[in-house]
């Protein structure tokens, strides 16, 4: 793959960037740039739907489903642009986790009944897979369903469960089969988050804003049918699922878009006079991650052009997912870093940020969110994995220890 941007490649970018000029809300772009968390889901509604009307609502899903077909690079190109306009990233638990499972290993009439309205935006999804003592353990999960009849009954508890209170449909990683060793006995299972008997409480989180939750099932019952596959595969399922992004895991684009928000303060904030951008301090530091960030974009790139190189796969992965969670975590500490005192008020919810902080000389624009970001993000060497599980992941399948 030719990594070097050519003509084709800029005219696309352009197109790309054209049409979020046009198109995208400013104040939805604005609270974006903001990034509390969670985003509404109003502002997740609003983006997908605007993708899929232009075509790109799943870019990497079959064309017959609403995908793109384009090249490794046309999509990085994309996705540069996506985070460059502050487009929300997808509907991530949809379009990026559970859809391509349901194109792989689902029947036509769950294409046909779930792949519509994830592409618009319709329905929202969220993961339940994580359990009290069942994280990074997952497959000693403990949530159980049996079949009454023609209906799944399920029982048992999720937790960290992000977006729950406003999904509507959740997938959920459950326990058929006790009798068979732990991975051999779980299925996947589409729930609806009306259900009666499915009970979500929310989880504070240390931003001030609410994504988290526990997911409480008691006695669920859902149609024989919403199970994906078959029954006792949910262990594979749920690797393809969480493979399936192989790259995404660098969290690369909102790297980049972070940096350049950590930029922006720092050539608007001053130290003695002197833009704290250009002290050589303060440019070491951005210099540093710059570099860092170059790297983790060309590791992406490779991985993207199907490169093969000694290492596993899966270390690859792994490798991506520990250097962008903590780069992540650096650049929203240089940006906190950079604006000093004025951090302090720079957290809150989205009304919080944007009227209370917003635009006044004393809290310019460039403030908001940031400080809700930096400890948000204190969770991204967590979700998703965490650090000390990929840095096993690494020492075992990289160096065979
Ligand atoms: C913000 C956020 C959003 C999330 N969203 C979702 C979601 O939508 N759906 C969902 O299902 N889950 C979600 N999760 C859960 C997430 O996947 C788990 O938190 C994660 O897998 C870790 O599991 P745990 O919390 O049970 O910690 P544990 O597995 O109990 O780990 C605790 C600590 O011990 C370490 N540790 C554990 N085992 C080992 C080992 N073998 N070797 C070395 N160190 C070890 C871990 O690295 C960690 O530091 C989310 C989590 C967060 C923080």
């Amino acid at each position: 793959m030719n990594f070097l941007p050519d003509s084709e490649h800029d005219a696309f970018r352009a197109e790309v960037r054209a049409f979020f000029k046009e198109h995208l809300p400013a104040d939805l772009a604005r609270r974006t740039y903001i990034g509390t968390h969670p985003p509404s889901v109003e502002d997740y509604r609003t983006c997908q739907r605007l993708l899929n009307e232009r075509g790109w609502g799943a870019p990497h899903w079959p064309v017959e489903w609403g995908g793109t077909a384009w090249s490794p690079m046309k999509r990085h190109v994309f996705m540069e642009e996506l985070y460059a306009a502050d487009v929300l990233d997808y509907g991530w638990q949809g379009t990026h986790m559970i859809g391509p499972v349901i194109i792989a290993f689902g029947n036509d009439a769950q294409r046909r009944r779930f792949l519509p309205p994830m592409i618009n935006g319709d329905e929202y999804w969220c993961q339940g897979f994580s359990e009290p003592n069942a994280g990074s353990d997952l497959a000693s999960l403990r949530t159980r369903a049996h079949l009454v009849g023609r209906e799944w009954v399920i029982s048992g508890q999720k937790i960290w469960t992000s977006d729950a209170h406003y999904a509507d449909w959740g997938f959920f990683l459950v326990r058929t089969d006790a009798s068979v060793k732990p991975q051999r006995g779980l299925s996947l299972l589409l729930v609806p988050m009306s259900s009666t008997g499915l009970r979500v409480r929310a989880i504070e989180s240390i931003h001030g804003g609410r994504d988290l939750n526990e997911v409480f099932l008691d006695d669920v019952r859902v149609p024989a049918d919403n199970i994906v596959g078959e029954a006792g595969q949910g262990w594979t399922y749920a690797k393809y699922l969480l493979e399936k992004e192989r790259t995404a895991s660098a969290s690369l684009y909102q790297n980049k878009r972070e940096l350049e928000k950590a930029r922006i303060i720092a050539r608007e904030e001053t130290v003695g006079g002197c833009r704290l951008i250009d002290t050589p301090a303060f440019a070491r530091k951005i210099a540093l991650i710059e570099a860092d960030l170059l790297a983790l974009q060309w590791s992406v790139l490779r991985v993207l052009a199907g490169e093969n190189n000694a290492n596993d796969p899966d270390a690859v992965v792994s490798a991506l997912k520990v250097r962008g969670s903590e780069l992540l975590q650096r650049v929203s500490e240089l940006q906190v870093e950079a604006l000093g005192p004025r951090a302090l008020r720079a957290f809150g919810s989205h009304d919080e940020a944007a009227n209370l902080v917003d635009g006044t000389p004393q809290w310019p624009a460039y403030v908001a969110g940031r400080t809700a970001q930096f400890l948000y993000l204190r969770a991204a060497t967590i979700f998703g994995g965490s650090r000390e599980i990929q840095k096993n992941i690494i020492a075992k399948r990289a160096f065979g220890l």
